[in-house]
């Protein structure tokens, strides 16, 4: 197998691995009532859309195809083996997030009935530490493609979600948590800890 076929199916691996691991609390989230969705627009379906691209569709199609060939480069076997840590740092995290939030987490923004602000473990240095593992994820993906454009467009697709969204989601959770929020705000960064 070449290390060009590695790194692809390194890359798969890890996008099955992360929808795998979502399956189960998928099933959970269901089963709490929404008490607020009113930010399930189509604004949010086209920053899903987007991040879906980035992280999904083009990269896939590269993997199967390698299309776009004129943006192809050599890899390096450094770059895979720093590829496949960083994707299993995420997926690890990932598993956290979802452990921690349970029954709260969502696909867009919502509030539970009986929602709950969590701050501690993975949420007790960052606000939004599953952003923190899509991001990696991207970063994951953009070492293990060889490829100018599918490489970088998870870093794109889900950077343009997260920048769009993470103003909002932080209005929403002020708006329902008032001074525990704006208190977790004032101890926490964003996405890395102690820097954004
Ligand atoms: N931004 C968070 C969560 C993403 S899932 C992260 O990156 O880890 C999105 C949902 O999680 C939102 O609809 C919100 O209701 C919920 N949420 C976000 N932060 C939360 C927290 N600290 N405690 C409980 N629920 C939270």
């Amino acid at each position: 197998m070449s290390l060009l076929t590695f790194a692809k199916i390194a890359w798969a691996a890890g996008v099955v691995c992360w929808y795998v691991l979502r399956i189960p609390f998928e099933r959970k989230a269901k089963r709490l009532r929404v008490a607020d969705a009113r930010h399930r627009t189509a604004r949010e379906m086209t920053l899903l859309s987007i991040s879906t691209l980035g992280l999904g569709v083009v990269p896939a199609l590269y993997a199967a195809t390698s299309f776009p060939r004129f943006a192809s480069y050599p890899i390096s076997p450094v770059q895979v083996v720093a590829g496949v840590l960083v994707f299993a740092a995420s997926l690890w995290l990932f598993w956290r997030t979802h452990r921690q939030l349970g029954r709260y987490w969502s696909v867009t923004l919502e509030i539970k009935a009986e929602h709950k602000l969590i701050t501690s473990g993975v949420y007790a240095r960052v606000r939004h530490p599953m952003y923190s593992a899509f991001f990696l994820w991207a970063v994951a993906q953009a070492l293990l493609l060889p490829n100018w454009i599918a490489g970088p467009a998870g870093l794109i697709g889900f950077g343009t979600l997260f920048f769009f969204r993470v103003g909002r989601e932080e209005q929403m959770m002020r708006e329902a948590f008032g001074a525990e929020y704006a208190a977790y705000e004032k101890r926490t960064k964003r996405i890395i800890p102690c820097i954004y």
